[in-house]
């Protein structure tokens, strides 16, 4: 029988929910909760319901951002004509580590994956094709798996006949799902020698 107050039980059940986090690590973080002052409780409450409630896409990248338009895109001193398509969120943040990519960014929200339902309809495709113009070169950042390798030659068929230069990085580079598998030096890499589609 299980003799835990139901509240903790209950946050016992959504701490172990998060990703990476086990039964015995979500119990040692709800006592953690638990015994901690009600004012740090608060804040951490107040943090997570923040992040829900004031993050939104930018309506050019479809990055997360607090604002309509996000830092990156809004930075006149970054080059407008270059473009590096990613999965998600997380890969901007990897590549910005790197300060090799001066460019913006554009993240599809994941790759084509039928046996997943996910088309090209469900990811942020058409937002990227009416923001090609004045582009000169498009990099595809996107995960060395099957369907990362299909999403790529589908945008490089859509984007190439308008006369924009797709590259990507150098094969092998472990981005999207396992990204953080891959280091910045190596990326750094991979970016300074990108290679045409
Ligand atoms: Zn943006």
């Amino acid at each position: 029988m299980n003799t835990l107050p139901q509240a903790l039980q209950q946050l016992i059940a959504a701490f172990g929910r998060l990703p990476g986090i086990g039964r015995k690590t979500a119990t040692r973080l709800a006592f953690h909760i638990l015994n901690e002052s009600a004012q740090d409780s608060e804040e951490l409450a107040k943090a997570i319901l923040r992040v829900k409630n004031d993050i939104k896409l930018c309506s050019r990248c479809l990055n997360f951002s607090e604002q309509d338009i996000c830092p990156i895109c809004s930075d006149s001193r970054r080059n407008q004509r270059l473009i590096c398509v990613v999965e998600d969120s997380q890969t901007i943040l990897l590549i910005e580590k790197t300060n090799e990519f001066k460019g913006l960014y554009h993240v599809l929200g994941g790759v084509i994956s039928p046996l997943d339902g996910i088309g090209p309809e469900e990811l942020h495709i058409k937002e990227l094709l009416n923001r090609l113009e004045g582009v000169e070169e498009v990099i595809l950042a996107l995960s060395p798996s099957t369907e990362g390798e299909a999403t790529s030659i589908y945008l490089s068929r859509l984007i190439k006949p308008q006369g924009i230069k797709i590259t990507r990085l150098a094969r092998g580079i472990p981005l999207g799902s396992s990204l953080e598998f891959v280091d910045e030096l190596t990326l750094s890499k991979a970016l300074q020698s990108r290679s045409e589609m």
